[in-house]
């Protein structure tokens, strides 16, 4: 890798704010620093002009670890657009034609093998318009540079296909040289929007969901149900294993689990079978409205989509809905099942989510549940439940926390109530 001594980064929706642009910018670089710390020390963030750059203590070079390092953690800091490991110098033409001249040799001297022209470009952006030659002057300088640097009959320029594309970009205060540009997930930071409460199955939805609302901003906490003795507790951990993967993007998400299992008797003993799902789903609302309460938590994300199954026709959502006053965010409602797996294989979670293991949805479920559920006919179903509410507040204040070594009870100063 060629010797880089500073990191440009690119934010995109975060340029559009306007007064609040100051606020996004310092989440973003908090976020940053706490994803890169634990391998990489003492990094400095500087903020310049729509971009923010990333430096070593007196401008030390990167190394090939912490550059692989570093490739992987910024990816994940939703609020950055792309970024560039570059060599930063003076805003001069001499420096960046220095810099280039000793970036791109090695890289030249690689791609001989190819036996055939190597085709190159360079690209440049001037943001400081004092610059004395502009964007195309630039570019044919460097261009010409690089052609007599390496033999008229050895290089080629191609604008369209080249091999090697050389960015250049000329600052009020620096002068940038890079020849990679990372793709970054977009969105904003985590933490600049108000927490929320992510119902997370061990499915593949709801992951996906759970990080698509981390994009917009939102912190999260995870709340999962299951059936134990009629779901196994691995079930639990098989949602836990999700929800690490789900917290790279974000500080560290608590995962609660609450069994569900004996408000799903009352409901299999008392009400009408066809009822099952839509109740069950209900009792979740109520319960994780309870945890948002408690944890200060503003609303719930689910995996739901629109007619994905019969829990999830509008008629039914909106009966689910009308169960607790938060706010449900459902950011998968118009997405089909080929984007949504499409996601959680680029988040990382498809694999666990395929692996087998009972749902606690499925306990008792009917053979036809009902698809489209009236309230009033639901809340009567709800009216034959002795002590339903007990019952919830029994289920709720058994919530445990879980780790990877299980179940383990929420320790006191963990509850803010
Ligand atoms: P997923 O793939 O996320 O499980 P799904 O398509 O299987 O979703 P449902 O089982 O109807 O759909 O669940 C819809 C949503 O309800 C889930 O995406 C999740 O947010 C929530 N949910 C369902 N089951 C559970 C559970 N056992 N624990 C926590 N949340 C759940
Ligand atoms: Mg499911």
């Amino acid at each position: 890798m060629a010797y880089y001594n500073s990191i440009i980064c690119r934010y995109n929706e975060i340029a559009t704010k306007g007064n609040n642009r100051s606020m996004f910018e310092n989440m973003l670089i908090r976020n940053m620093k706490r994803m890169t710390k634990e391998h990489v020390s003492g990094l400095n963030f500087v903020k310049m002009r729509g971009r923010i750059f990333i430096h070593k203590n007196e401008f030390d070079c990167f190394t090939d670890e912490e550059q692989t390092y570093l490739k992987e953690r910024l990816k994940d800091c939703f609020g950055l657009d792309s970024f560039s490991f570059c060599i930063e110098g003076e805003r001069t033409i001499e420096a960046v034609l220095d810099h280039i001249r000793n970036a791109v040799k090695p890289l030249f001297k690689q791609l001989e093998c190819l036996g055939r022209p190597i085709r190159f470009r360079t690209r440049a952006r001037r943001s400081d318009k004092t610059f004395p030659l502009r964007s195309k002057e630039i570019e044919i300088e460097t261009a010409t540079m690089i052609e007599k640097m390496i033999g008229d009959n050895k290089v080629q320029v191609d604008l369209m296909n080249p091999d090697i594309s050389i960015g250049v970009e000329i600052r009020e205060k620096n002068s940038t040289i890079f020849l990679e540009t990372i793709k970054a997930r977009g969105g904003l930071p985590v933490g600049s929007n108000s927490p929320l409460l992510g119902m997370l199955s061990g499915g593949i939805d709801s992951p996906v969901a759970c990080a698509m609302a981390m994009k917009r901003g939102c912190r999260l906490d995870f709340l999962t149900f299951h059936s134990y003795p009629y779901t196994p507790l691995e079930s639990v951990m098989k949602v836990w294993r999700i929800a690490k993967i789900i917290n790279k993007f974000q500080p560290h998400g608590v995962l609660y689990a609450c069994n569900l299992s004996e408000i799903q008797k009352l409901i299999r003993d008392n009400c009408d079978p066809k009822f099952r799902t839509v109740l069950y789903r209900r009792m979740m609302m109520r319960i994780a409205s309870k945890l948002c309460r408690k944890k200060h938590l503003y609303g719930i994300v689910t995996g739901e989509a629109i007619g994905q199954v019969a829990s999830q026709t509008i008629v039914n959502m909106s009966v689910i809905d009308r169960t607790v006053p938060d706010l449900i965010v459902r950011p998968l409602c118009g997405m089909d099942k080929l984007e949504t797996i499409a996601r959680a294989e680029n988040i990382g979670t498809f694999d666990i989510s395929i692996e087998p293991m009972a749902d606690s949805c499925t306990v008792f479920a009917p053979p036809s549940p009902v698809i489209h559920a009236k309230l009033h006919f639901v809340e009567f179903e709800e009216s034959k439940i002795p002590n339903m509410e007990e019952a919830i507040q029994k289920a709720f204040d058994e919530i445990k926390m879980v780790t990877d070594d299980g179940l383990t009870d929420i320790p006191t100063y963990d509850i803010t109530e």
